[in-house]
């Protein structure tokens, strides 16, 4: 199964893409994941994509497009994949038809922007692994401490609320007009962002079942 997780910073791709991960033993390639790492680790690729990233912008095109390029070569993809992340540009989706891969259906995870904006203030990340949590709907086992590994929870930068604001513009400029794209194909499938995690990953499920 080919799967693309749609939806606005903080809707909550990430924690399901976790959640069909367990269920459908296919890999979830984050590519926010893909790029902090690459600035942890001071590549080329991560200096530039630095400033972009703290400023709440979009990377630019060729470097994404590159980077999911090798990323669907690796033998772990070759049962499927969930894209959590990417395309977020028409150019980037364009990119992927390019590239020949045949994605099976396209979840959007439709999320107000009000409740975004308060859930993203609540978002911690573990400093070594990149788990997340949240301070209220996520709590770790022990405050401040990651469960899986035991490193420190800390507040994205771009996790700061002006910089929420932003990205949340660049979504409504550049990344929804991806669900018109892949409304055309026939691909796309809605889901409402509910309250609770558990309520959203069974729409999830159902909408993979269907
Ligand atoms: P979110 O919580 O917004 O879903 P991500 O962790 O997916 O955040 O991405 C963090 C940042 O990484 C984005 O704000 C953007 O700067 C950059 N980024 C990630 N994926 C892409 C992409 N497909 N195109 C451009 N920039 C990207
Ligand atoms: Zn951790």
């Amino acid at each position: 199964m080919k799967l693309i997780l749609l939806g606005a910073p903080g809707a909550g791709k990430g924690t399901q893409a976790e959640k069909i991960v367990n269920k459908y033993n296919i890999p979830a390639i984050s590519t926010g994941n893909i790029l902090r790492a690459a600035v942890k680790d001071g590549t080329e690729m991560g200096l530039k994509a630095k400033s972009y990233m703290d400023a709440g912008q979009l990377v630019p095109d060729e470097i994404l497009i590159g980077i999911i390029k090798d990323r669907l070569k690796e033998k772990d993809c070759e049962n499927g994949f969930i894209l959590d992340g990417f395309p977020r540009t028409i150019p980037q989706a364009q990119a992927l038809e390019d590239m020949g891969v045949s994605i099976d259906k396209v979840l959007d995870i439709e999320v107000a922007d009000e409740a975004i904006t308060k859930r993203m203030s609540g978002r911690r990340v573990c400093s070594k692994c990149a788990n997340s949590y949240h301070i209220e709907y996520k709590k770790p086992a022990k405050d401040g401490i990651c469960d899986a590994c035991g490193g420190e929870l800390i507040q994205r930068k771009d996790d700061a609320p002006e910089t929420v604001q932003k990205r949340l513009v660049e979504y409504h400029q550049m990344t929804e007009p991806l669900k018109d794209f892949y409304e055309k194909l026939g691909k796309l499938v809605i889901v409402e962002g509910q309250e609770e995690v558990a309520d959203t990953t069974a729409l999830v499920f159902a909408a993979l079942e269907d």
